[in-house]
């Protein structure tokens, strides 16, 4: 047992060979995730926690961009904070899979030897991070929620751990590049800025279609039935509602707001609605418009999910309830009377705003 251990190799990647110069590697890196040439909003989050980071360790923010037909992305990427875009413009990216892509990371990591990397936590973003951190010497922070770096240019990256119990600060000390992946709408997007300017660097593809031994045949879009992360409006509801049935109220609510329905985890939990549906430390973090809590108390762990939305909206018959400490309108009454006068009122509005007898074009 003791020989077969010995005899055991250090597994590859895991030891960078001969002395490394750490002080060579410089700059920010955000891995750019598209989808059709649209950039994920964490992408762009990261694009703005990019800079914030960069200023401080006086390094330029980077951007790598991969897929088919893209090019106008890099310079989207760089209206919203990248100095310098990489861009790997090829078919074999069009639809993502892990080897070509990851190739591509890697050789843009190792020739231009960004000194952080940093990805959005989708199941993309968490797939790549991990296959290029078995091949780099060096750790991933998975899942982070907070960013920062010390006088040393250590990455600090903070996430929550022990069933989300705590916030643990992960370091990374001894190797380059540090990396993590981030949740969605934790960070802030900076606004766009069509003035700035930066440099594209064409970067090739790092594998021909021989190589990758995957096929795409089909793609079929899955079906999700909500999307809080992108939305602009979110009517969440929470155990004030009293049952399942009241839900199909605040999902009026949202579509005359073009918005989605929101949850607490307590209505999760009662199975009254989905698990994608939830808000919150354990659920998603979301950064909307609009943000309308029903019914639902403001327990921190629902709070840090939702708090960072530009109004809040708290509607609770409880004048105490802790929502309203963080609601920049706070409504107090039954929200089986508030609701259904809010559905009157914006149909009201909506109806106002392209009378019904009116043609939509004219
Ligand atoms: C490790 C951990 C992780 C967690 N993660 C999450 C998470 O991700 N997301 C999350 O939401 N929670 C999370 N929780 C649970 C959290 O602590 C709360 O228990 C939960 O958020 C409470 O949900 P609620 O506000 O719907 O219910 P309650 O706290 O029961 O609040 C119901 C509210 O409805 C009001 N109400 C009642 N009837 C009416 C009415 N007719 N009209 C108007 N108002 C009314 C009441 O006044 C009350 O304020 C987590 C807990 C732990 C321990």
């Amino acid at each position: 047992m003791a020989d077969a251990k010995k005899k055991r190799k250090p597994m590859i990647g895991l030891q960078p060979e001969g002395d490394v110069d750490w002080s060579q590697y410089r700059g920010v890196l955000v891995v750019v995730e598209q989808r059709k040439g649209i950039a994920k909003p964490v992408s762009l989050q990261l694009l703005g926690e990019a800079r914030r980071l960069a200023a401080k360790l006086d390094v330029p923010v980077l951007a790598l961009v991969m897929g088919y037909q893209v090019s106008q992305l890099a310079q989207e990427a760089i209206y919203h904070g990248a100095d310098k875009v990489y861009l790997c413009d090829s078919p074999e990216l069009d639809h993502y899979r892990t080897r070509p892509y990851s190739r591509v990371c890697l050789h843009v990591i190792r020739k231009y030897l960004p000194e952080i990397v940093l990805m959005g936590a989708t199941n993309t973003g968490r797939d790549l991070a991990g296959a290029i951190a078995t091949h780099l010497p060096t750790g991933l922070t998975a899942d982070s929620t907070q960013l920062d770096v010390d006088e040393e240019r250590l990455l600090l990256a903070s996430r929550p751990a022990f069933s989300e119990k705590m916030l643990a600060t992960i370091l990374c000390k001894q190797f380059k590049p540090q990396m993590a992946t981030a949740r969605a709408g934790v960070f802030e997007q900076l606004p766009r800025d069509p003035t700035r300017t930066g440099e594209v660097i064409p970067v090739p593809p790092q594998m021909d279609a021989q190589e990758i031994s995957t096929e795409i045949i089909e793609f079929i879009e899955s079906f999700r039935r909500v999307n809080l992360q992108d939305a602009d409006v979110i009517v969440a509801g929470g155990r004030g509602l009293g049952g399942p049935a009241a839900f199909g109220l605040l999902e009026e609510l949202a579509q005359e707001l073009g918005g989605v329905v929101g949850a607490s985890r307590a209505v999760v939990d009662l199975g009254w609605i989905g698990h994608d549906h939830q808000v919150g430390q354990t659920g998603v973090t979301v950064r909307p418009k609009l943000y309308i809590a029903v019914g639902i108390s403001g327990a921190v762990q629902h709070v840090v999910g939702m708090q960072n939305s530009t109004c809040i909206v708290a509607i609770n018959k409880d004048p105490n309830a802790p929502i309203f400490k963080i609601a920049n309108y706070g409504l107090v009454g039954d929200l089986f009377q508030i609701v259904p006068a809010l559905i009157e009122a914006v149909r009201a509005r909506n109806g106002e705003a392209i009378p019904m007898n009116m043609p939509v074009n004219s």
